[in-house]
């Protein structure tokens, strides 16, 4: 990117981000720098860097690390509010409570929701949310055994994290698939994984589903639950954590742009990552269905593509493709060890603890919003 465009082109240009995750700052912060008109909008008022949620799930005084304000970042360029629809002919949308914000080009990053304590998806404010996550904390100090539902890469990292910062506590995996983590891992990194967790202690029950989990409690602790498997397994535990179930945020875009949704919700974009059928209106993160594993690492190298596009469509400049590489996965096994590849090999342990597992990136994302950790 570079150069100069045309005042006579940047008048009428206003760029409206929904979602401020982690496609949502990059493109918000690069649209900045280059001085285009934009408004950035989520439903919170800080970013979540949930890539961290899990350490601030088991360390007291961390979570205040994995929120940072949008405001302090971005001004009256930031608006707090639920986008409900996507006007494609008014090109506006249309927040809660009826507020429109009129886009002349439009890029959608609503991501994905899960349970918590893997992402936050609540309305509250920086303060609570931040509490939210303190109070869990007592949660878990306050079980003597903890269960761990689902095996991917968010269950790997919990019990992990949770038998790093606790090593006295019994913690259970459950695991439907025999196999543990992403998928689209090297089988070499997953068999890692497994051998991290049973290392620090972590107890598996691999190739089966909790039966009755529709009738426990999540993340409270109550003494001795009884749960069940699919396979007849029983066992009791204090405290019950699931890690499974992401789904698409599609409710902003889902009935305007209907004829561009893919299976689960996300948006069918081209090579330019322009949602199919307008020029204008492009997906990032998350939402964009796109082949590969869905990571804040790609949100923000799709935001770099769409803001580009924008760009060059405004200075009449051939668009930027946006192309998958190999798999580069890092999973941080708490603070002390971590497992992964780069570009398709895989990476030696020490290595991932010493770039990923200490800090979890926390320091790219204050920095990328220009603002001091506390
Ligand atoms: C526990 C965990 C650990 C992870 N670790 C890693 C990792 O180590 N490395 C990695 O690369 N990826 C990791 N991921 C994946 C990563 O979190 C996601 O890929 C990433 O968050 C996607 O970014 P995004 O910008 O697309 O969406 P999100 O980060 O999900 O952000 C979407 C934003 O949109 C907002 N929003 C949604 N709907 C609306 C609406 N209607 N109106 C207004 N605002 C709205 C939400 O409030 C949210 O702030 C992890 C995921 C989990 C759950």
């Amino acid at each position: 990117m570079g150069g100069h465009v045309s005042s006579a082109s940047v008048e009428g240009v206003h760029v409206v981000v929904v979602g401020g995750g982690f496609g949502g700052i990059a493109a918000a912060q690069q649209l900045k720098s280059l001085g285009l008109s934009f408004t950035l909008i989520d439903l919170r008022d800080a970013f979540h860097h949930n890539v961290a949620a899990l350490r601030a799930s088991v360390q007291p005084g961390f979570a205040q690390r994995t929120f940072i304000p949008y405001a302090e970042t971005f001004g009256d360029s930031f608006v707090q509010g639920r986008v409900e629809r996507v006007d494609t002919d008014r090109q506006t949308v249309v927040l809660q409570g009826g507020r429109e914000i009129q886009f002349s080009h439009l890029i959608l990053c609503t991501g994905t929701d899960g349970p918590f304590p893997g992402k936050f998806n609540t309305m509250a404010s920086y303060q609570t949310a931040v509490q939210t996550y303190e109070d869990f904390i007592k949660q878990v100090q306050a079980a003597d055994s903890v269960l761990v539902v689902g095996g991917g890469s968010t269950g790997v990292e919990m019990a992990a994290e949770i038998k790093t910062e606790y090593p006295d506590k019994k913690v259970v995996l459950v695991h439907s698939r025999v196999g543990l983590a992403d998928t689209e891992l090297l089988p070499s990194v997953r068999q890692q994984v497994k051998e991290v967790l049973l290392e620090k202690g972590v107890e598996l029950l691999l190739g089966q589903k909790v039966s009755n989990l529709s009738e426990l409690q999540l993340n409270v602790t109550q003494k001795n639950m009884e749960v069940s498997t699919d396979k007849g397994e029983t066992l009791t535990t204090d405290l019950i954590i699931c890690c499974t179930g992401l789904k698409v945020n599609s409710a902003a875009y889902a009935s305007s742009l209907s004829g561009s949704l893919a299976e689960g919700g996300a948006l069918k974009v081209n090579q330019h990552l322009q949602v199919d059928g307008f020029s204008n209106i492009y997906a990032v993160g998350d939402c964009a269905d796109v082949k590969e594993p869905k990571m804040a690492y790609h949100a923000g190298l799709h935001a770099a593509v769409a803001v580009s596009n924008i760009w060059n469509s405004l200075n009449g400049k051939e668009l930027t493709t946006y192309q998958t590489g190999n798999v580069t996965m890092l999973l941080a096994m708490g603070r002390d060890d971590g497992v992964g590849q780069f570009n398709g090999f895989k990476l030696p342990r020490f290595l991932v603890a010493l770039g990923k597992s200490r800090d979890l990136l926390l320091w790219k994302s204050w920095r990328e919003m220009k603002q001091t950790q506390p």
